[in-house]
């Protein structure tokens, strides 16, 4: 069986055409069965009871996360989120308050940087909003920010960014490096990146379920009292096990497989897309993500595109208003972001559906 038909064929046969997985995946049915499963244990021997019961298979995904990271001694913490992640990160952040990120950095992070009290530095960019490394190490060397924040892959773009190199350049430079992983991990390679802390949601390329999150930091780097209350803090500790399930399927499907993959899964999307009248892909077809975003046609608004393919095609993408990167975007996109099993007509059918919708 290939890879696309054995992630497939472990899932619930969909309704329609799936092309929102930097969104919201589509979850296999033994991550769906474990997270029931955890469940119903509750309700036999006790909440409490079933969540010692379920410390193997929770330890096994901490171990996973360590593996796609090869961040061997790493403290690995389940969040709510991506979101909730920062949130922790910078809460607990005792340094100064000025940190330097992307001018393409997701809006709700940029929030989160205000509400903590940081003074945000935009790092420089090339046209596509790549990070330009070399001007950006001599930035940092210069004038040095107390953190460095990059989002490897943004959710309003599919440029991917140079984060070795950056996290080189912040190491030479002494600053630490938090990493936003949410639409990278499980997608792009994110082992030996060199982060003191990177985070990412279970719910978009994993394929966990929604609600949950990962936190992998350097032994040390959250204080004790902060451990000491994310582990007694209440959890759902039915969708944990449900995330571990599917990082435990990522493994054994071969990640690196899977990254190819939704690389040429990137390249096709955009040469169908390509060629549909009046619309315009963002990225170079070769740019090495399974995110696609697309400009209308003049008078054609995405946010009624995007309604218009659920209601009228069962096709779901998303709609990417200017708030997720609220310094680089100028106007709203349609993105689109199938996951392994993507097929020639499922984009053929979209291309038909986008040209039906913008007449
Ligand atoms: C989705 C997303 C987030 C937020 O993730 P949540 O799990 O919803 O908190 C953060 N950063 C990027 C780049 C994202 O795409």
């Amino acid at each position: 069986m290939s890879l696309a038909e054995r992630w497939r064929s472990a899932r619930p046969p969909v309704a329609g055409v799936h092309l929102d997985s930097a969104a919201c995946s589509r979850q296999s049915l033994a991550a769906i069965d474990a997270a029931a499963s955890h469940a119903r244990h509750e309700a036999e021997v006790g909440g409490y009871v079933a969540a010692e019961a379920a410390a193997p298979t929770l330890d096994a995904g901490r171990a996973a996360v360590r593996a796609l990271t090869a961040m061997a001694d790493a403290e690995v913490f389940f969040t709510t989120g991506s979101g909730h992640a920062l949130d922790i990160l910078l809460g607990s952040w005792t340094g100064g308050r000025t940190i330097a990120c992307l001018p393409g950095e997701y809006g709700p992070n940029l929030a989160s940087m205000a509400r903590h009290g940081f003074d945000v530095r935009e790092l420089p960019v090339d046209g596509a909003g790549r990070l330009d490394v070399d001007a950006a190490a001599g930035a940092l060397a210069e004038n040095p920010p107390a953190l460095l924040h990059l989002t490897v892959l943004g959710s309003h773009r599919g440029t991917v960014q140079p984060v070795r190199e950056i996290a080189a350049a912040c190491r030479a430079a002494g600053i630490p490096l938090f990493v936003d992983a949410a639409q990278a991990f499980a997608h792009l390679d994110c082992a030996s990146i060199g982060a003191d802390a990177l985070y990412s949601s279970s719910r978009k390329w994993t394929a966990g379920p929604r609600g949950v999150g990962l936190l992998a930091t350097r032994p040390g780097l959250l204080p004790e009292l902060e451990q000491q209350r994310l582990g007694h803090v209440e959890v759902n500790v039915g969708l944990h096990v449900g995330l571990c399930v599917a990082l435990g399927e990522l493994l054994a499907l071969g990640p690196a497989d899977v990254r190819t993959q939704l690389c040429e899964v990137g390249a096709l999307t955009r040469t169908v897309l390509g060629e549909v009248a009046g619309w315009q892909v963002i990225e170079h077809v070769d740019e090495p993500s399974a995110i696609t975003t697309l400009y209308p046609p003049d008078g054609v608004d995405p946010l009624t595109v995007r309604a218009r393919l659920i209601a009228e095609h069962s096709i779901v993408t998303t709609y990417v208003g200017t708030e997720r990167a609220p310094r680089e975007m100028s106007r709203p996109a349609l993105r689109i972001s199938p996951h392994v099993d993507v097929t020639d007509d499922d984009l053929a059918t979209l291309a038909a559906a986008l040209v039906a919708v913008g007449r």
